[in-house]
């Protein structure tokens, strides 16, 4: 009997979730080790998500945990303000490193969220302080997911996530989306079509005028609405508009981050398209201490160190801003994604996982496949029921011991980096196998 049923249900109020369905039919997590968790029953359950898409190193690895016990034992808590630690220091400079361009200069916080916030916050205040006080303006993209803070869901553009909140922030505006399901459908790799979408901030600017615009935020692989890879040169000429106006480009790189896409660290470096400010989260602590940052460009830092000496130069942070067990996941996150060489891992098993995901295209009810690194959605026809087909495969892959994403119509797969051949198999057999079911 799992601890689950001598617990009053109510207390946990479950973000995201539907509550009433869960407690009814709960789904229940235990332990991980490497690929896998254990449920509450004792079965174990392969990961296909990577948790949240955060474990990329794979579970509890051991060199992880003992930097977390070591630091918990000898440091439990710095601040950040005015004060320092090693660890600190030390965690951002291995980030630096590994971003791209001269993205050099870390304000560490405490999830995507944050990121996403922090990083807005960051661009608005830097035209301000270059006398441009006019540019204010937040450009976001429809479908795009920069967490839950009041600044994400009013750059996002998933409607669900924005409708109960009221106005949000003023002064805000929307790039379409990139999907297109009618010239690109089931693409391997990046679509073909749909460069010239980026062009659509070329009327935004007509529109509001470039004086008023501050920065524009997208993902540069949409992942919580459905994994959209970003046409080819699409990326490059959001660049470009964004240069050519004085705008600042901020990648969330919160799921593409950490080698998801394979090959470099973070998307910026594989597509060749630096932007000004870039987010991540998640793979940063491998998912084990919350953690974010939001990273900044030279040229965006300098701005900020141009005032007395004494002043505050951001008035801006968290009190776990930078904490130290977080620190120490990070550094030793960082050290076994180099050790183990996961992001090339990563971009070495790509052909076979795209292979895999690509084989469910002759299953009943999917209408599009999409995949780029370890990273897969397979788009269900909609249909009319209360709950659609992507969460019924979800649950029942769960039942099967494979636990998988789903948003809307759409399933999403993004294991651990240390994923096998065998697991990969395993991952999307199950899915065939339930699409096949499911009516
Ligand atoms: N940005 C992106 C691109 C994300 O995918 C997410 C989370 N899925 C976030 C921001 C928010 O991160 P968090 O849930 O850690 O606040």
């Amino acid at each position: 009997m799992s601890s689950f049923s001598n617990t009053n249900h109510d207390a946990f109020w479950m973000p995201f979730s539907a509550n009433r369905q869960f407690r009814a039919d709960p789904r229940m997590l235990v332990s991980a080790k490497g690929m896998y968790y254990r449920d509450d029953a004792g079965h174990d359950v392969l990961d296909g998500c990577a948790g949240l898409w955060c474990v990329n190193a794979g579970h509890s690895r051991p060199r992880i945990v003992e930097a977390v016990q070591k630091t918990v034992a000898t440091l439990d808590f710095a601040p950040a303000f005015q004060m320092g630690h090693p660890m600190a220091f030390e965690a951002a400079d291995r980030l630096a490193k590994l971003a791209p361009g001269s993205l050099n200069h870390v304000m560490f916080c405490n999830s995507g969220s944050e990121a996403a916030d922090t990083a807005l916050k960051i661009a608005i205040a830097y035209h301000r302080l270059r006398g441009e006080g006019a540019r204010t303006r937040l450009i976001g993209r429809e479908r795009g997911y920069h967490g839950v803070g009041f600044g994400g869901i009013s750059v996002g553009g998933i409607s669900g996530n924005r409708k109960l909140y009221g106005s949000l922030l003023t002064g805000t505006d929307h790039l379409p989306h990139t999907l297109d399901l009618r010239r690109n459908a089931f693409t391997r790799g990046l679509p073909e079509h749909g460069a010239e979408l980026a062009d659509a901030l070329e009327r935004i600017v007509t529109l509001h005028d470039a004086s008023t615009i501050a920065a524009v935020i997208v993902e540069p692989m949409a992942g919580s609405t459905g994994v959209l890879p970003p046409p080819v040169g699409y990326l490059k000429r959001l660049r470009d508009i964004c240069t050519k106006h004085g705008i600042l480009l901020i990648f969330d790189e919160v799921i593409t981050g950490f080698g998801r896409l394979g090959g470099p660290a973070f998307a910026a470096e594989k597509y060749g398209v630096i932007p000004d400010i870039m987010t991540c989260a998640k793979g940063l602590t491998n998912g084990t201490v919350p953690m974010g940052a939001a990273i900044v460009s030279d040229h965006v830092f300098e701005a900020f160190m141009q005032g007395p000496e004494t002043a505050i130069d951001l008035p801006h942070g968290y009190t776990y801003t930078a904490h130290p067990i977080a620190c120490a996941a990070a550094i030793a996150t960082l050290d076994t994604y180099a050790e183990e060489h996961l992001f090339e891992r990563a971009e070495i098993l790509s052909p076979y996982f795209e292979e895999a995901a690509h084989a469910l295209r002759d299953c009943p009810h999917v209408v599009d496949i999409r995949n780029v690194g370890l990273v897969a959605g397979i788009e269900l026809e909609p249909r009319n029921a209360p709950t659609t087909r992507a969460y019924e495969v979800f649950d029942r892959a769960f039942r099967k011991g494979v636990l998988l994403r789903y948003t809307g119509d759409i399933l999403a797969i993004s294991p651990p980096l240390i994923i096998e051949k065998h697991e990969i198999d395993r991952i999307f057999e199950t899915i065939a196998s339930i699409l096949r079911e499911v009516a």
